[in-house]
């Protein structure tokens, strides 16, 4: 007699069923149809998604499977780069309401451990982060649920890719106050310019740096680069990028902002640095290891920051995006639909067609 309820029970769950796209394999990914999330907490938030940005890590995770210690489970949906509208709220939220546009803060800092305490909410000991293998599944799906702390409403006059493209963002705006430093009269280099090398550029163009120096091997990018008001940029594939940069910049730059991830970089950024410079390390490399030539370091007593995300930046971000002083109009350069999630991430693993940023919309 059961038997004659199956069917029913099913047919009651496939209302809650949702579109995730999932990664399977290296490069291989699939839509699935999966339960959709639950309110279980007080505080939780479930959201809807509408678009989505596709960023460097999600793609080490399609073509390595992982990123240093993170390993990824299959299957297993990546994305932080998220904003969306608010469609369901638990008993206890009280910062958004249903309908709110959001932009959201992928980290899920735990507030309660020694690093919250000292208000490092990046280096949380018990952080969970949106798309991040072993903590929490991304955004790559129609509904995800997440506490109101990573939800920040939008005003109605801001677009869906603004919000998304605020997470990239507040690492830039992040990295950039990180440095210490009055920017005003400053020489800087930038060296890599993907979404977060720009993320890094437009807060210090905002800041009054005097000639910023970018580098990267895709001509595309430079020409944003320039577009966005780089004073001078190279290709270190056709040109001694050190010695253009020692050619007009004599007395060498004030700080550099290492946003690729490659070991060249780094070389290169401590024979740009003046005695006294600054290096901060943004990228994330294939490999286990930096190398740092010594006698140099030491001779110039280069100082070295490394940069985990951003921390408390995202409300500066959205607030300089809502005041139009950050124009991140040029980082978008592609769009694809939801269902066309591989062709996006493909792209963005090739570098191919001069892409910056590739968008995902879900309507
Ligand atoms: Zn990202
Ligand atoms: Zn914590």
């Amino acid at each position: 007699m059961c038997f004659k309820f199956i069917p029913i029970r099913k047919q009651l769950l496939k209302k809650y069923e949702m579109k995730s796209m999932q990664l399977t394999g290296i490069r291989e990914m699939q839509l699935m149809e999966v339960e959709t999330p639950k309110i279980t907490k007080p505080t939780d938030v479930l959201i809807k998604m509408k678009t989505i940005g596709v960023c460097g890590s999600d793609i080490h995770y399609y073509v390595s499977g992982k990123i240093g210690s993170q390993v990824v489970k299959y299957p297993f949906p990546v994305g932080h780069e998220g904003a969306g509208i608010v469609t369901e709220i638990g008993t206890g939220v009280t910062h958004v309401k249903v309908g709110d546009r959001i932009a959201i803060e992928p980290a899920m800092p735990c507030f309660k451990c020694d690093q919250c305490l000292e208000g490092r909410h990046h280096t949380c000991r018990n952080l969970k982060f949106l798309g991040c293998p072993g903590q929490a599944d991304g955004c790559l799906s129609e509904y995800i649920v997440m506490p109101e702390t990573s939800c920040f409403p939008i005003p109605t006059t801001m677009s869906y890719d603004k919000a998304a493209i605020s997470e990239p963002l507040a690492i830039g705006v992040y990295a950039v106050r990180l440095a210490k430093m009055d920017f005003k009269g400053k020489n800087v280099g930038i060296l890599g310019f993907g979404p977060i090398g720009m993320s890094v550029l437009l807060p210090l163009m905002q800041k009054g740096a005097n000639h910023i120096y970018v580098t990267d091997k895709i001509e595309g990018r430079l020409d944003i680069a320039k577009r966005c008001g780089a004073a001078w940029t190279g290709n270190p594939d056709t040109e001694d990028v050190v010695a253009s940069v020692k050619e007009k910049e004599p007395a060498l730059l004030d700080v550099i902002f290492e946003c690729c991830g490659k070991q060249e970089a780094i070389d290169q950024a401590i024979d740009m640095l003046k005695p006294g410079g600054k290096l901060l390390i943004i990228g994330i490399p294939e490999f286990d290891r930096w190398s740092f030539p010594v006698d140099k370091l030491r001779h110039k007593e280069v100082c070295i920051q490394s940069v985990r995300r951003q921390n408390g930046a995202l409300e500066e971000t959205l607030e300089l995006l809502g005041e139009n002083k950050l124009d991140v109009s040029l980082m978008p350069t592609h769009r694809f639909k939801f269902s066309q999630t591989k062709d996006a991430f493909d792209l963005v693993a090739g570098f191919s067609d001069g892409v910056m940023k590739a968008m995902i919309d879900f309507d």
